[in-house]
């Protein structure tokens, strides 16, 4: 649990999408689209601030203000290239092909960083409360939690994830229920109207 909630950075213009999807996807969704034109989620130092800060009740790490306001360069690369692999074996799952071995092993890299474990702290109130005590640096320890959530929905049975099919659109979504077909209900929208406009212009192409 977060002692404190950090205050809000800048949030991005027509940033990521959150979802409520698992956590890992969330995470691969920072490769999303707007109006047809691919963007990163996670381009900079500002914008993997602001997701990590919306993102922080669902991360057992702390993310306190101090370590949210040093995020780098070298922080950035970390997350892309996590976010990258388990993108990619996402979509070899998605699509039932071989997985690139170079991915398996970063995911599995990032996946063994984070040592942390609870501590118990006595409040001025008088009130036992749990907090996370670790080895690494927060930012490392989000990445293996990143990781350890790809590897929990790449391997649990009974999670579907499937692209979503509206046109343009880049994201995953985990299938529940069964018959849906689109990340938001503003894909379906999309969809539907692509559907409606191929329909009636059939005939005379
Ligand atoms: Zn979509």
């Amino acid at each position: 649990m977060t002692p404190h909630t950090p205050p809000a950075p800048h949030a991005p213009a027509e940033g990521p999408p959150l979802l409520g999807e698992p956590l890992a996807l969330e995470f691969v969704n920072t490769h999303y689209a707007v109006r047809g034109a691919l963007r990163d989620g996670l381009a900079g130092p500002g914008e993997l601030t602001w997701w990590l800060w919306a993102c922080r009740e669902r991360f057992t790490t702390d993310l306190p203000e101090e370590t949210l306001r040093h995020v780098g360069p070298a922080d950035v690369v970390g997350f892309q290239q996590l976010r990258d692999a388990a993108r990619r074996l996402i979509d070899a799952r998605t699509h039932e092909h071989a997985p690139d071995q170079r991915d398996i092993a970063q995911l599995n890299r990032a996946g063994g960083l984070g040592r942390s474990w609870p501590v118990l702290l006595w409040n001025a109130d008088g009130r036992p409360a749990a907090a996370r005590a670790g080895t690494c640096s927060p930012l490392l320890e989000c990445q293996a939690e990143l990781a350890h959530s790809t590897v929990t929905l790449l391997t649990c049975e009974s999670i579907d994830i499937k692209p979503c099919l509206a046109p343009g659109c880049v994201l995953y979504f985990e299938r529940n229920p069964p018959r849906r077909e689109w990340c938001s209900p503003g894909c379906g929208n999309r969809a539907r109207a692509a559907r409606h406009y191929s329909r009636h212009r059939a005939p005379s192409d």
